[in-house]
Formats: structure tokens, C-alpha cells, sequence
């Protein structure tokens, strides 16, 4: 394990601990009422480069059930929301925006915008590394 890798990992995992809250105010907005959940077992799946960024934090992969149905409801899904910590998750679920939720980064001031897409910008460069085998 290059040390760039594990400094990248460690790179991505700060800047997805710091985007969590900017992404939950438009979250907290659009997903109490939705009515097409998006957290399906197969948007919980881990990725090559998910698999790689978590093992060069030197964590575990969560397992996921396979024989869980791809279309029911992700594994990861508790009562109040998903119960793994962003970082965690896989990287899907933090840059997938929904169409309710784009209208929501429409209306919101632009500065709050701007500074939750260049964390996005980033954080997309720094998990583009990881498809390096
Ligand atoms: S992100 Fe969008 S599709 Fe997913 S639960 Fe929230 S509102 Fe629904
Ligand atoms: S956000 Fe959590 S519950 Fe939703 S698909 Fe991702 S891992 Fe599963």
C-alpha cells in the first residue's frame, strides 16, 4: 500500500465527514416525504473503488446479504435513515442527487451551493484515484 494511497483515503474520508451535514440540510428538506426511496440493496453495493478507499483506511468492507433482494431496501437502512456513517458508505450515496433534491441546491443560497460543489468536486477527484488497480 503506496503511502499516497492511504493519504488520499485519508483525504476523502475528512472532506466526507465534512460535506455529511452541508448535504443533510437538503436532505433533511427532500427524503421525510419521499415516496421513491432510493436506498435500494443495490445502491448499498460496494464498488471496486469503495472496496479499495476503505481498505486503505485500513477498514473492513461491510458485508452485504446476497441474497438480499437488489431492488428491497438496502441493508443499511434503520428507522431514522441509513445507519452507516458516510464515510463509510459507499461513495454513491453521497453523490447521487435526486431530482428533488437538485430543485432544493436551486433555491438555496449560493454560497452554501458553492461551497457543498467544490467539496463534491473534490471529493469525485480524490475517489476517481481509486480506480487505479
Ligand atoms: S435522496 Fe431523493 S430519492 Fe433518495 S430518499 Fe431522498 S428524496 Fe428520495
Ligand atoms: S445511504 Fe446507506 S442505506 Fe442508503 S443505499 Fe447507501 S448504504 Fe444503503
Amino acid at each position: 500500500m503506496t503511502s499516497d494511497r492511504v493519504k488520499i483515503a485519508g483525504r476523502l474520508k475528512e472532506l466526507l465527514i465534512e460535506s455529511s451535514p452541508l448535504i443533510e440540510k437538503f436532505t433533511a428538506m427532500t427524503c421525510p416525504g419521499c415516496t421513491d426511496v432510493c436506498c435500494r440493496q443495490k445502491h448499498g453495493l460496494y464498488r471496486e473503488r469503495d472496496i479499495r478507499y476503505l481498505q486503505a483506511l485500513g477498514i473492513d468492507v461491510p458485508r452485504r446479504d446476497p441474497s438480499r433482494p437488489l431492488e428491497g431496501p438496502c441493508e443499511s437502512m434503520g428507522p431514522q435513515g441509513c445507519v452507516q456513517p458516510r464515510w463509510i458508505r459507499p461513495f454513491l450515496c453521497t453523490w447521487y442527487f435526486c431530482d428533488p433534491l437538485l430543485a432544493a441546491l436551486n433555491e438555496a443560497p449560493q454560497r452554501r451551493v458553492r461551497r457543498l460543489t467544490g467539496v463534491m468536486q473534490e471529493m469525485i477527484d480524490l475517489y476517481d484515484y481509486f480506480s487505479r488497480g
